[in-house]
């Protein structure tokens, strides 16, 4: 089998594809056929992409790195310098690889989607068993995603399309999957009965820097609401799945997305909040306002704070409260599931005030845990009666699984690839159906002439957005 990198000498390659392949090899779950190409236009011969592959390595892995595993790695690397957008650059790869069996793993722009499923149909590399693994972003609203899908589409078939979003890749995204569907205990729980609402953070320490001609086109609700946080949001609320097969997982998930409420602009202002980065001090450091760094000025929401509903019997009333932004306080990925409290105390104390309600928090960054936090009594004596506090019961995988490598998300997902399993990538239906919901956001900001409240660099976002959760009677998890 090859597994053709289009895009090999690129940052993504370098940074997680290549590790992502060289980890597969030390754990012996590459197969000795396994020929791993790098294909880019740079003029480069094998000598030259091996050791590019193995300095990147090498970087990734740090203490892990194993020499014996690198030879072995590299002796599967070959490099073909080629332009793929053209025919004769498909040629020129086909010549190389002939019928073997391959994946195409597109790693470059995707507005070179189109042209290069074009030039590897007309050289007649798209036949079964071969397959496509594409990268986000699938375009940057529902018809642009759907003209791209439609020309992946006349190439590849959908079960041989692989789309990826790499939170799904995440060892406690997946352990979510697992604390729902493993145990008995949430299910009668995980409806709006006895959950208040669910947030879902995902802040970055880092600005947009050199990515900047990139971002200003997408901002944060294009970059990261639309595809990893919509994802989370459907991992937590889907029904539960048939089975773990491809399409019982993802049917489950596209209800989700088709039942999200559509936001019109007479209520926008009240569910969502756009953001954009001054100058602050992040990390310790002074830093420059987005505008800045764009060298221009924008209206690109760096920040967006949005309250989603489900229309359906499990969610009805439950709000799903998303966040996420650059140059915040700390970086954390973060799911909250908060329950409702109890409806009557029996402890004393300021009307029972202390009987915090129960919550699952679910971290995938930078820390992967899952605790639930539960009310204990404070040891002591108390001539009133109880005082209580909040314990977590922790799931740590590194406490419980011991202190290992944690891994690229990249791994699982390529070893997916490399064995057919599509449960991880996200359809078609998926892509279009959350396209539909964000377009309809966009085009209610547009309406209601919804612009963005500055921020501090280094902070938790505008002012507003605790405003917003505040008016919705909730208080964000800080
Ligand atoms: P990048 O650093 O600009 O790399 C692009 C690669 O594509 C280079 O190797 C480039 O080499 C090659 N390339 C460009 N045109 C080509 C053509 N016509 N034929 C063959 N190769 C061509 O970009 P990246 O950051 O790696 O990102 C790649 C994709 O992943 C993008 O879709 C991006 O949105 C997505 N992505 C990236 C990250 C990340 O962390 N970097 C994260 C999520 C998603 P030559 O110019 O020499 O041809």
């Amino acid at each position: 089998m090859k597994i053709v990198i289009v895009g090999g000498t690129g940052d993504l390659s370098r940074r997680m594809l290549l590790p992502a392949l060289y980890f597969l090899d030390a754990d012996g779950l590459l197969g000795p056929d396994v020929e791993v190409i790098g294909l880019s236009r740079q003029s480069l011969d094998q000598a030259g992409f091996r050791d590019m592959a193995l300095a990147a390595v090498r970087e990734r892995a740090g203490a892990d790195y194993d020499a014996a595993v690198a030879a072995r790695f590299a002796d599967r690397i070959d490099y073909i310098p080629a332009d793929l957008s053209n025919a004769a650059g498909a040629q020129t790869l086909k010549a190389r690889i002939g019928d073997a069996e391959t994946i195409f793993y597109l790693s470059v722009s995707p507005s070179l989607f189109d042209g290069i499923c074009l030039s590897l149909k007309a050289a007649g590399l798209t036949a079964a068993p071969n397959r496509i693994v594409l990268e986000k972003p699938i375009g940057r609203d529902g018809p642009s995603s759907g003209a791209i899908n439609g020309a992946v589409a006349n190439a590849f078939s959908e079960d041989r399309t692989y789309r990826i979003d790499h939170y799904l890749g995440k060892e406690t995204v997946q352990n979510l999957i697992a604390l729902r569907f493993g145990n008995a205990l949430f299910e009668p729980l995980w409806t709006g009965r006895s959950i208040d609402h669910v947030q879902i953070t995902v802040a970055e320490t880092e600005g947009v820097g050199d990515r900047w001609p990139y971002y200003n086109d997408y901002g944060a609700l294009r970059d990261m609401l639309q595809n990893h946080m919509l994802q989370l949001l459907c991992l937590v609320a889907m029904e539960p799945p048939a089975s773990l097969d491809p399409d019982s997982v993802r049917n489950e998930k596209v209800k989700i997305l088709r039942s999200l409420r559509p936001i019109g602009a007479g209520e926008i202002g009240q569910l969502s909040v756009r953001g954009q980065y001054r100058a602050g001090v992040a990390a310790g450091k002074a830093t420059g306002s987005y505008v800045e760094e764009c060298g221009q000025p924008t209206d690109t929401e760096t920040y967006v704070a949005l309250c989603a509903h489900i229309d359906n019997w499990r969610w009805a009333g439950v709000p799903f409260l998303m966040r996420t932004g650059k140059r915040m306080a700390e970086k954390r990925t973060q799911i909250v599931i908060q329950f409702k409290p109890v409806p009557h105390s029996i402890f004393p104390g300021a009307g029972g005030a202390d009987v915090l309600a129960n919550k699952l928090v679910i971290d995938l960054q930078p820390d992967e845990d899952i605790s639930l936090l539960l009310m204990n009594k404070t040891p002591g004596l108390d001539r009133d009666g109880f005082r209580l506090s909040p314990l977590p019961l922790s799931l740590s995988l590194a406490t419980a699984f011991g202190g290992g490598r944690r891994r690229i998300a990249y791994e699982r997902l390529l070893m997916d690839v490399i064995h057919n399993n599509s449960t991880l990538f996200v359809r078609r239906d998926e892509v279009e159906a959350s396209w539909a919901w964000i377009d309809g956001v966009r085009a209610a900001w547009a309406e209601a002439g919804v612009t963005c409240r500055p921020y501090d660099a280094g902070g938790w976002g505008p002012v507003a957005a605790y405003n917003m959760i505040a008016q919705l009677g909730r208080s964000w998890n800080e």
